[in-house]
């Protein structure tokens, strides 16, 4: 009978060290997972590129070290190791191994970059492959520069916000341009911030329920650019970087931003419906 239940117990730790070590090298673990096997392996100064050798190429990744630079400069803050992106060879692949049906992701702590080989992106739509690939690099920095209890409920419309505005993103594609966004908000639409919820808490408020066009993300992520934009017109670019040092390093968001602009979010918030001057 003991002999038995030794048996079971060391099949069941035997099962799940596998199933563990699968998803660390394999699934949904690997964002955490300190290893990349199975990817070829290209290392810039600021960078370290995994690959497949049959992507005919990933030639234009090679100047990331200078989006890096942009986006260090923009944030006023460095990188604390190599930014590693993980190209996948297609997007059941790049399902697998960033735990999302996103294209472009990025997940905590290492701030690991992961998109799908898309030929038609890395061939001929180099630029705004870059813009988005930028507003990755806003994410995997403040993402190694903030703890995980920091991050855990830290607003999503201003890390979204961030990045879109950093990467110059809105206008790009399906993004809506800055006039668009506040053509919009004139009609009554308006998502608001508190609608799209925290990290690790995401929600669909009433807001973006009751938002009447087809392009919701798009819109929502050009919105929370132009706010960024909106307090960076109003206040100065250097407020701006105070709150998102402070609200990394050191004070809630909302408590660092009415320190920072003497004035409560919500009514910061009462105020924004009418494009800067
Ligand atoms: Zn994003």
């Amino acid at each position: 009978m003991k002999k038995q239940r030794k048996v079971i117990l060391l099949t069941t730790l035997f099962l799940v060290l596998s199933i563990g070590l699968y998803h660390s090298f394999r699934g949904r673990l690997h964002p955490f997972c300190p290893w990349v096997i199975g990817f070829d392996k290209l290392e810039t100064r600021k960078a370290v590129l995994y690959y497949h050798a049959d992507c005919s190429t990933i030639s234009c990744l090679l100047t990331i070290d200078s989006l890096i630079n942009t986006v260090e400069k923009t944030h006023e803050l460095s990188f604390k190791r190599k930014v590693e992106v993980v190209v996948s060879a297609d997007r059941k692949e790049h399902e697998r191994y960033s735990g999302s049906s996103g294209t472009f992701i990025t997940q905590p702590l290492k701030g690991r970059i992961y998109l799908p080989y898309l030929e038609e992106y890395f061939a001929a739509k180099v630029q705004p492959l870059h813009t988005y690939l930028q507003h990755e690099l806003s994410h995997s920095l403040i993402y190694q520069n903030i703890s995980i209890s920091r991050l855990w409920g830290y607003p999503l419309w201003f890390l979204e916000g961030l990045a879109t505005y950093s990467a110059d993103m809105a206008g790009v594609e399906g993004y809506p341009s800055k006039d668009t966004v506040w053509a919009r908000i004139s009609e009554g639409c308006f998502i608001h911030p508190n609608d799209w919820g925290r990290f690790g808490m995401p929600v669909l408020g009433a807001s973006v329920k009751q938002y009447p066009y087809p392009d919701t993300y798009y819109f929502a992520y050009s919105e929370f650019s132009c706010m960024v934009d909106d307090l960076v017109r109003k206040y100065g670019k250097e407020k701006m970087i105070k709150l998102l040092h402070a609200s990394i390093r050191s004070e809630p968001f909302k408590s660092a931003f009415s320190t920072i602009y003497t004035i409560q979010f919500e009514d910061y918030l009462s105020g924004f419906h009418k494009p800067p001057a």
